[in-house]
């Protein structure tokens, strides 16, 4: 059978759209293949809703402050008027998806699809088999939740997007990035928060002080987090949902939502028609040029369970296209990955945390500041920003910057840009602040508040 094309990209996400648009542009024939809506994850449940709702539950905490600044306000909320301007906008990006896709020349179908082998794809819906030199899969993940007695009662950020009205109280379960940012969206909106995590922590794997910090201001914000704890299991009473957890507490509810992480979509992708097999959370492995065990297939994006943010799918969709369609050979560095966490505060981070750090460095520094926003000045508010750069003490280099408080995905994403050129502290000392803000601590923290030497504190 003749080759239709020259790449079928299955998934129409952040990593595939990307991918497919710069192959079409080195003159390759695309198709891309998506089950739900253009835009994938990011677009149509993820970052942008989430985005948008964060907005929403920001106004509560600016009105609060505006008292002290002299203002009378009279608020109420709307939970329809927000869903309904959310599907609006999310609509329009699907179709700007959509358009971007087609005056790139990439074909598109709605369907779900199935490798049938290294150079073939069946269509679920229509039967039709495409056929290409090269496939993509960029078909992402989806929320993972535990097998516990009454988890049907329970929600995922997935439909947490599109409730039908609001609950008045609500149970999050996890301590990862969706459970914070969740938690910190139903709590600004006015709902009653419990976050319940199975750890000692939330946001394992992120630093120490932005962990206790976070877990600190969601409390002062009147968010109840329980932790080492998790639900046991979830009965349907008359007024809601009551939770029976493992420290043997009981929470009636009106609404649960798990937040346990998320899986890749490999599901009856006819992977072992090509006999790729999957990592043991599900992730495809691939080489550094996205490359599975099947040399004609590649896969990008939360997939292949490198890092699941929409930047990184989109470099790797890009990456992947230059170097299979522009004999380009390009690798996606994944060294110094600038992330926020859009809870309240919001969280910005890159590089080492302290742990990481003085376990691969002799000796390294940490600067430190915890300090009150200034736009708290007029009130008596725990709430408090923090700033922390750590250095290698024998090169002076930038290993890890962490904030929490406004504007940290901001401030984080410029910082992104010196610790990726190599900064040391020198070059941020030499930098002129800017005043008054926030991020001035970053060029004028002069000593360090601690040393850390062969992994004692100093
Ligand atoms: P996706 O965007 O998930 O796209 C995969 C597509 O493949 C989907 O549209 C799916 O329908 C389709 N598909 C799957 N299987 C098939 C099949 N067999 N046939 C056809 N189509 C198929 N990241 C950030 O960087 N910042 C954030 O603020 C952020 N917020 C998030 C908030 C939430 C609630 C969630 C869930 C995620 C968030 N993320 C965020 C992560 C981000 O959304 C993902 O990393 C990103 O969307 C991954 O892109 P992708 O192309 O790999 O997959
Ligand atoms: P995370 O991996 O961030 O967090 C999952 C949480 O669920 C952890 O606290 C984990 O606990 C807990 N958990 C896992 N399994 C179980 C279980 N069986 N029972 C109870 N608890 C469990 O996943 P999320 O779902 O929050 O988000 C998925 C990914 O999407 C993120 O990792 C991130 O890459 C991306 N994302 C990015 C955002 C951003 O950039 N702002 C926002 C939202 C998502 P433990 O730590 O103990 O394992």
């Amino acid at each position: 059978m003749a080759e239709q094309f020259d790449l079928i990209v299955i998934g129409g996400g952040s990593g595939g759209v990307r991918a497919a648009r710069i192959a079409a542009g080195f003159g390759a024939r695309v198709c891309v293949i998506e089950e739900y809506r253009l835009g994938g994850t990011c677009v149509i449940r993820g970052c942008v809703p989430k985005k948008l709702f964060t907005y929403a539950a920001g106004f509560s905490g600016q009105f609060e402050l505006a008292k002290s600044f002299g203002w009378t306000t009279q608020a109420s909320f709307d939970w329809s008027v927000l869903r309904s301007n959310k599907d609006r906008e999310i609509a329009r990006l699907e179709g700007i998806y959509a358009s971007l896709l087609s005056s790139s020349g990439v074909e598109t179908r709605a369907d779900r699809a199935m490798i049938l082998s290294p150079d073939s794809v069946k269509l679920q819906g229509s039967g039709e088999v495409l056929t290409a030199g090269k496939i993509l899969i960029a078909t992402g993940g989806k929320p993972f939740v535990p097998d516990i007695p009454g988890i049907e009662h329970t929600i995922t950020s997935n439909e947490a997007f599109d409730l039908k009205t609001l609950p008045k109280s609500i149970m999050i379960v996890g301590g990862g990035y969706i459970a914070v940012e969740f938690a910190s969206i139903f709590n600004g909106l006015g709902v009653d928060v419990t976050l319940a995590y199975r750890g000692a922590l939330i946001l394992r794997g992120f630093d120490m002080h932005l962990r206790e910090g976070l877990t600190e201001e969601m409390t002062h914000r009147g968010i109840k987090v329980c932790l080492a704890t998790q639900p046991r299991a979830i009965e349907k009473t008359e007024k809601g949902l009551c939770v029976t957890c493992t420290d043997d507490f009981q929470h009636d509810v009106d609404q649960v939502m798990y937040a346990t992480g998320r899986v890749p979509n490999v599901q009856g992708l006819g992977l072992e028609n090509i006999g790729v097999k999957t990592g043991i959370h599900g992730e495809i492995p691939v080489d550094e040029h996205f490359r599975t065990t099947c040399p004609s297939v590649f896969a990008v994006g939360d997939v292949n369970g490198r890092a699941a943010l929409t930047p990184v799918a989109i470099r790797e969709g890009h990456a992947f296209a230059r170097t299979q369609f522009n004999d380009d050979p390009v690798t996606v560095d994944l060294s110094v990955v600038p992330t926020a966490v859009f809870s309240s505060p919001e969280i910005g981070t890159l590089g080492l945390t302290e742990a990481q750090a003085s376990e691969k460095y002799r000796e390294i520094n940490v600067y430190l500041a915890r300090f009150k926003p200034m736009n708290h000045s007029f009130v008596d508010s725990p709430t408090r920003a923090l700033f922390k750069l750590i250095t290698d003490a024998a090169t002076d280099r930038v290993l890890g910057v962490h904030i929490m408080g406004a504007g940290a995905g901001e401030m984080i994403q410029m910082v992104g840009i010196a610790v990726t050129m190599g900064a040391t502290k020198a070059d941020f000392d030499a930098t002129i602040a800017v005043h008054p803000v926030a991020a001035e601590e970053l060029v004028t923290m002069k000593e360090p508040t601690y040393t850390i030497l062969e992994g004692e504190r100093v």
